[in-house]
This record gives C-alpha cells, structure tokens and sequence, in this order.
C-alpha cells in the first residue's frame, strides 16, 4: 500500500460526514441502534460495530486503520498513551508461572511492569543485553512465553538483531513484543521482520507537537482481538476520540517531519564529532557506533536523537553547558517540533555522580524542527564556554 495513501485516504469516508475534508470528531459515549437484534449482535462482539467509546469509536478507527497499514499489520489499537499500550500488550500474553526475557534497561514503565507489578502475579523477567542471538537462547528456560525487545532505545541506542530472535521465538512459540518508537514502522518494518506485536508511543513522532499522548499496538486480527476482548477494554485506557483527531491530523505530516528531524540531526550530529569539548556521540548511524553495521542491516537511518559524551569530568559544567542553551528547552520526551536537551546527571543525586562513568557524563540532545545552522550555532555558543 502507498505510504501516501495510507495517510491520505485509507479509513475516510466523506460521504458519512457530508464530504468535510478533515474527519470529524465523534465526541460521543454511546451509540444508539434501530433493534434490539442489532446491539445483540455488537454484544456478541464488540469489535463489530460501535457500541461504546470504551471499545471502538469512528474517529479513533480511522486512526485505528492507518496505523495498522504503516505497521503492515492486519489490526491496531490505539491507546491514551505508550505505557498503556505496553501494559495491555504484555498482561493480555502472559499467565501466572510464565517467564519473560528482555532486553536490559528497557523504557522506565516497562522495567516497572516487570520489576514490581508482574511478580505480583508469579511472572518474573531475566534482562538480556540482548545483541547477539546466543544470549536469548542460553537466557530462555523452558517456562519462557515472551520475549520483549526495545531496538533501539533512546538513550544508549542498544540494539537487538530483530530477526534472529523472532526466528528462533517462532521455533519456540514464544511471543515477540517490541517498542519501535524510535524507529517508527517507516523506518523500520518490524512486522515484516516476524515481531508479533509492535508498539509505538505515538507520543513521539506520530503526534509530533509535544500537545497529546497516545500509544499504538499492532499485530495479527487474532492477537489484537485477543487483547480487545479483555484487556484493552478492561483496562479502559483506549485513545480518547479528540486525541485520536489530533493525531490523525499529526499523521498526514509525519513522513515530512521525520525526513526533516533525521536530516537535521545527520548534519548535526556530524558537526558534534569534531568538537573537542566532546569526547564521543552515540548515534546508531556514525561509524563509531559500536553496533553500526547492526543498525544499517536493519533500519534506515532515521531520528532526532544524538547523546553526547562531554569531555569535562565536573557535574557543574555539564549542567552550565544545558543551561546555556537558548534554543533547547529541558525537559523529557523527544518527537515534537522542538529541540530539547538532558543530562543523565539530572537523574543521579550529585552524591552519586560518577566522573569516570561515561554515561553518567551523557547528555541526550533532541533536533527538532528548526534551522540546522540556528541549533549549531547555540551548541557552538554553549560548547565553547566549557574550554
Ligand atoms: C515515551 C516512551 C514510551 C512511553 O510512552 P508514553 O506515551 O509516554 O506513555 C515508551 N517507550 C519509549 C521508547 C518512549 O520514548
């Protein structure tokens, strides 16, 4: 299917709401109906028809469908943000007694998920570095259900040999789960690469303007109509109809915005290698990435992320360097229109603060969608004030 059709077209019938071009807004709870046959029949199931908001709503299935074909996959649900989607897509595949491996360090409400509210319920994880396919392999036992893979992630950009593992998952009949958030299905297709349930926060990219969040699970009609039945319903967190409005209006120009942002970031992150107040940048498509050849075999380029590594070894300068910036805002999250900065150091109490820990020296920076030669101009600014 056409990427521009996709984003266009699919899921929007102007002759329901009088040829409006913008879809609108089914800001409504429940759906009424002719006879009683006919809400027995969405009774019997609720994926069938509208009923009640909690369930299917037409502006969110609008958005439903589109996300599902960037995804190639046969159905989606979209949620009020990405931790939701995550929990929904992990509880509805596991059971008392399961064991799940994943990868180490993934998303802060993922590694809760699996910390502390699943051993609740007798399902316990074992965390993988997760790069090479022996370490899944010797890490499964024979109670493994699931596997979880974040590739990359946004912060150390660690990556997973996405097809390796969801070959020998098959073998197993263990179910794969990934946070493509980073990538997003434009840039690398993880259902096709044989994942069972792809998630993304749509908080990102999708809604690219850092005013709305949501979350998106994609799968097989099997998987997602399991998930609807019970969990996705029973945890009541669907996307709210505004939202799905304001993310469908985001979509028709995320394919622009991330050409955009992973231009950017290239001239950007070319120009962060030769600064000598910079002992290293961690960006899956330099050559000193030390998963490069990994990261090409399996993704296109892509993305508005670069972490630096600063030379200085003195908290101080690291945070006098991100207050010095005028053009980036701090703040957490990243995919929006604006450029932001964070030091790992805002997150470790000064007593722990560890110089000779690089990543305790790391600072994230995210592109945005202004200038290039405005951004560089103010790292240079803030960069030289740190000699
Ligand atoms: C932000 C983020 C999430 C969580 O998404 P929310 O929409 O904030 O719940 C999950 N994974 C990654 C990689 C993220 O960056």
């Amino acid at each position: 299917m056409d990427l521009s059709y996709i984003i266009n077209e699919l899921g929007e019938d102007r002759e329901q709401y009088h040829r409006a071009v913008s879809p609108p807004i089914a800001q409504a709870s429940n759906f009424a109906f002719d006879t009683i046959a006919d809400i027995s029949n969405v009774f019997a199931d609720e994926m069938s028809g509208y009923i009640y908001s909690r369930g299917l709503n037409p502006t969110v299935d609008i958005l439903r469908k589109k996300l599902a074909a960037l995804d190639g996959a046969e159905e989606s649900l979209v949620f009020n943000n990405g931790a939701a989607a995550t929990y929904a897509g992990v509880m509805a595949n596991v059971k008392a007694g399961d064991h799940i491996v994943s990868v180490r360090d993934p998303y802060s409400w993922t590694k809760k998920l699996f910390d502390t509210i699943l051993p609740r319920y007798g399902v316990h994880t074992s965390y993988v570095d997760g790069g090479t396919i022996e370490e899944w392999m010797a890490t499964t036992q024979p109670n493994t259900t699931f596997y979880y893979l974040e590739s990359p992630n946004s912060w150390t950009f660690a990556i997973q040999p996405i097809q390796a593992i969801t070959a020998y998952a098959k073998q197993k009949g263990i179910v794969t789960m990934i946070d493509n958030s980073y990538a997003t299905p434009l840039y690398q297709p993880v259902i096709s690469m044989g994942i069972d349930l792809a998630m993304q926060t749509a908080t990102k990219y999708i809604g690219g303007h850092s005013d709305t969040l949501g979350g998106v699970l994609s799968g097989s009609k099997a998987m997602i109509k399991k998930i609807f039945d019970m969990d996705y319903l029973a945890i009541g967190s669907g996307m709210q109809p505004f939202n799905a409005w304001l993310m469908l209006r985001s979509l028709r120009t995320m394919p622009v915005r991330l050409e955009r942002i992973t231009r950017t970031t290239r001239t950007i992150a070319a120009f962060l290698k030769q600064q000598p107040q910079i002992e290293s940048i961690v960006y899956p498509f330099d050559e000193s990435f030390d998963q490069y050849e990994l990261a090409a075999s399996q993704m296109k380029p892509v993305g508005g992320l670069v972490t630096i590594i600063l030379q200085t070894r003195q908290r101080e300068q690291i945070v006098q360097f991100c207050e010095r910036l005028q053009h980036f805002l701090i703040a957490v999250s990243w995919g929006g229109h604006e450029s932001l900065v964070l030091p790992k150091c805002a997150g470790i109490p000064a007593e722990q603060f560890n110089p000779e820990d690089k990543w305790h020296r790391s600072v994230r920076l995210y592109f945005g969608l202004e200038e290039p030669d405005y951004l560089i101009r103010d790292l240079e600014q803030a960069l030289r004030q740190l000699t």
